[in-house]
């Protein structure tokens, strides 16, 4: 990759003033430039501001080391094995400060495997090797909050105006080194309406299962990113666009042709469900997103389970198991989720049973209120099941449930209900129809 010529851009031309962005971390750049280090806020939150959107957090790149930025800031924490920096806190907000890294050595086995992927990324190095050894150009414009300049190496100021994701440098070396950016080119393609540049996008589709080398822990951060930050709607569209569903969801490969998942409309609306409860700031849980993205082929071997004699309840419970089990190779699922989502499913074909001891206990569940809303979900696919999630809407009025909240179709408009009771209760078989 050649360094184009630094080219600056004055406030006058960006606009972004200074009173916009977090005095924590102007402050921290402050600190650092009157150490003598060379500081700037870069990365998503200087793109953010650029196209009008609010940051989440703001990083901070300096040339000074970990150690360095330790004996200015005494009490921040440093971090991270795979790629080092120190946790600078400032009347408690958390700024991300780290060094400026330079280009790695190529026959180092310890930092990068023979495949191309970089294992550990902590040579450090100038400003100019910072910014092209980042992903994308428009996260590498540097921000300095003193004199309110954009430094940009990489032509990522044109390419934020023209609404271009670009990676910078060769495409496929980029990918290789570090597969996670094909789901980081998911993800901003989702989130900030950008297109990806043609070279950028033409090696995706046949790099995908590269995916498949990412420790299944960072795969799983990764899970969370795309699909918990109010844009799972467009991300799954997306991941399906570029053919990434498959290679990050294995247990969903048997249900899509080419490469593609199929998309059921249980998944849609629980996409929809979680962007909108985000959108209002409430919470939301992969435990439940989990149950929703797999229980097509949960159901699917609830079918063959059944099959061979096994009862329905021991099936559900099997396939639960195997499924998890299967998924967790790709993308770990921490424990304290893939408990629930279980849960989720195997508490489903308890809301037939709609009066006596089993409703009662059915109805103090710790995970009532989550299955439930799995049920409302599942009446989208099978309406056989609209007079039981009434039954259940109606039976819940006035008790104290065992739970918090999780995703739920409003479905206590009254014309529906009306329609529900004429037609009543029916017991239609449970897991393997919809
Ligand atoms: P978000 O809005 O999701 O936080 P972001 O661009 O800030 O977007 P982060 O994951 O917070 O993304 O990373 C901060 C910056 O670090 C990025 O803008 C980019 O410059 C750099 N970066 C992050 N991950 C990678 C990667 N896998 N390869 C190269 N550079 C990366
Ligand atoms: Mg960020």
């Amino acid at each position: 990759m050649i360094i184009k010529k630094n080219i600056v851009i004055p406030v006058k031309e960006h606009g972004i003033a200074v009173q916009q962005l977090c005095q924590h971390a102007t402050e921290v750049v402050r600190c650092l430039q009157d150490e003598g280090y060379e500081a700037y806020i870069v990365g998503g939150s200087v793109r953010d501001l650029l196209m009008g959107k609010q940051p989440k957090d703001y990083d901070v790149a300096t040339d000074a080391t970990p150690a360095e930025v330790k004996t200015v800031f005494p009490r921040c924490r440093l971090i991270g094995r795979r790629f080092r920096l120190a946790h600078v806190r400032m009347n408690g907000t958390l700024i991300e400060v780290a060094t400026f890294r330079g280009p790695q050595v190529n026959d180092d086995d310890d930092h990068q495997h023979q495949d191309g992927r970089i294992l550990r990324d902590n040579v450090w190095g100038s400003l100019e090797e910072d910014a092209v050894r980042r992903d994308f150009t428009i996260n590498a414009l540097f921000l300095d909050p003193i004199t309110g300049d954009i430094k940009d190496f990489v032509g990522g100021y044109k390419d934020l105006a023209e609404r271009k994701l670009r990676l910078i440098g060769d495409a496929r070396v980029r990918y290789r080194e570090d597969p996670v950016r094909l789901l980081r080119a998911a993800r901003f393609v989702a989130k900030l309406g950008v297109e990806l540049a043609e070279e950028t996008a033409a090696p995706i589709i046949e790099m995908t299962p590269m995916l498949a080398e990412i420790p299944p822990a960072r795969l799983f951060e990764e899970v969370c990113k795309l699909f918990m930050t109010g844009h799972a709607v467009r991300t799954l569209e997306t991941l399906q666009r570029f053919q990434l569903t498959n290679t990050l969801f294995p247990v969903l490969k048997e249900h899509g042709k080419g490469g593609k998942a199929t998309i059921s409309p249980l998944m849609n609306q629980a996409m929809k469900n979680t962007d909108l409860r985000i959108s209002v700031q409430k919470p939301v849980t992969p435990a439940f997103l989990l149950a929703t993205l797999f229980w097509r082929p949960v159901r699917e071997r609830v079918a063959a389970l059944i099959e061979t004699g096994m009862h329905e309840f021991a099936a559900l419970g099997q396939a639960a198991d195997e499924i998890l089990a299967a998924q967790v190779q790709r993308t770990a699922i921490p424990r304290r989720f893939s408990v629930v989502t279980r849960q989720i499913w195997v508490m489903q074909p308890r809301f037939h049973f709609t009066s006596g001891r089993k409703a009662k206990s059915l109805l103090q569940e710790r995970r009532f209120r989550a299955a439930y809303d799995f049920l409302l979900l599942r009446a989208i696919e099978d309406e056989a099941l609209e007079p039981l999630c009434d039954h259940w809407t109606e039976a819940q009025k006035g008790v104290k449930l065992n739970t918090g909240h999780y995703n739920s179709r409003n479905r206590h408009d009254k014309k529906h209900r009306g329609r529900h009771r004429r037609r009543g209760l029916r017991r239609s078989s449970s897991v393997s129809k919809n």
